[in-house]
């Protein structure tokens, strides 16, 4: 019997990133991979993205920044936006790593930490546009880059990009933060030189609002072929992730395999459709370490089923179980706990 897999596409996610690229035309890429990956494995989402010389990487912390130049060497650009320690900045530099700077107390310390170690901290400045989540406010914009080009003059720093996160709440207020974020960017540009990346938009804005994206368009979700709960299929995205797990016994003639809620399988997702060597079927049960299917002719112990994948067995994708739940298919994949094991092809 196998443990439970993660089964990641190599070849979808490439594709999946392909059609991003099309759809994303001008604006450069740059692929998020916080919660290591959406649950797909860091090392691997880096290895393929640099294989298809994807510029940017949206590493969120300086950990995991660190570990993605690793496996980059001296290609790409890694931007953290994780507000750091010291010790971690200092790490960062050393490393080559992008800096996202949302407050002045943060941009204050990274200076200090050029000045000591004589090199050019390399930042992109976070306007606040509503979502106040780390970012700095308009009031204190105008202030802080002033700082920023004295820092710039002293040797300390370099304005690489200026950026802010959007609520995907509503059109209306997607188009009042970019207002904001356009008069970020005008204040910066009348003292000096325009940033090279200019990054607003995520997966969904990216795909859907063209007038919305700057330079740069960071995206995680729909590289990993989960659209979004609630939104429509993407042409040319698929799924990348399958979870599998193998029958380990029977009951009534339904099916017994081994992945249950303590694997991090939220067992609300009773009722939904998984894949089977027949098709789909009923996910009847899910229990601490087991869950039960409805039973298929000539089912077999050791036999496969796909708890959520790219629909090729009958199963539902992540984002179609997490619907059910009332989330969205991030949650369901990044739940997933170490047990799992994850396993690429090809
Ligand atoms: C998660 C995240 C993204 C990517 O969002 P997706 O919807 O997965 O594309 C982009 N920017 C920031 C700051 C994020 O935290």
């Amino acid at each position: 019997m196998r443990r439970p897999e993660l089964r990641v596409d190599t070849d979808r996610f490439r594709s999946n990133i392909r059609a991003v690229r099309d759809r994303i035309a001008q604006s450069a890429l740059m692929i998020v991979l916080k919660d290591d990956a959406y649950g797909h494995g860091l090392r691997w989402a880096v290895e393929a993205a640099k294989e298809m010389r994807v510029e940017w990487y949206g590493a969120y912390d300086v950990r995991s920044g660190i570990e993605t130049r690793r496996v980059l060497g001296d290609a790409g650009r890694v931007f953290a936006w994780a507000t750091s320690t010291d010790d971690e900045i200092d790490e960062a530099l050393r490393a080559h790593i992008d800096l996202g700077v949302g407050s002045a107390e943060y941009l204050a310390r990274i200076t200090e930490v050029a000045q000591r170690r004589g090199v050019r901290a390399r930042i992109h400045l976070k306007i606040d546009t509503g979502l106040h989540r780390n970012g700095l406010l308009p009031a204190e914009w105008g202030r802080t880059i002033d700082d920023v080009r004295a820092g710039e003059a002293a040797g300390h720093l370099q304005l690489v990009g200026i950026w802010s996160h959007l609520a995907e709440a509503s059109d209306g207020e997607d188009d009042d933060a970019q207002s904001l974020f356009l008069e970020a960017v005008r204040v910066a540009e009348r003292s000096g030189t325009t940033p090279e990346a200019l990054h607003l938009t995520a997966s969904a804005a990216s795909w859907w609002r063209a007038e919305l994206r700057g330079s740069v368009s960071r995206i995680g979700a729909f590289c990993y072929g989960v659209r979004s709960a609630d939104g429509p299929e993407l042409a040319g995205v698929t799924p990348v992730a399958e979870l599998t797990a193998t029958v380990v016994d029977t009951v009534d003639g339904n099916a017994v395999v081994e992945i249950g809620a303590f694997d991090g399988i939220p067992s609300t997702l009773a009722g939904a459709r998984v894949g089977t060597p027949a098709g789909a079927r009923g996910l009847l049960r899910i229990d601490a370490t087991t869950s039960v299917v409805e039973g298929w002719p000539e089912m077999r112990l050791g036999d496969s089923v796909w708890i959520f994948g790219a629909g090729e067995h009958g199963e539902s994708s992540a984002t179609t179980l997490a619907e059910r739940i009332d989330t969205v298919g991030e949650e369901i994949l990044t739940r997933l706990t170490a047990r799992v094991r994850r396993v690429s092809t090809p």
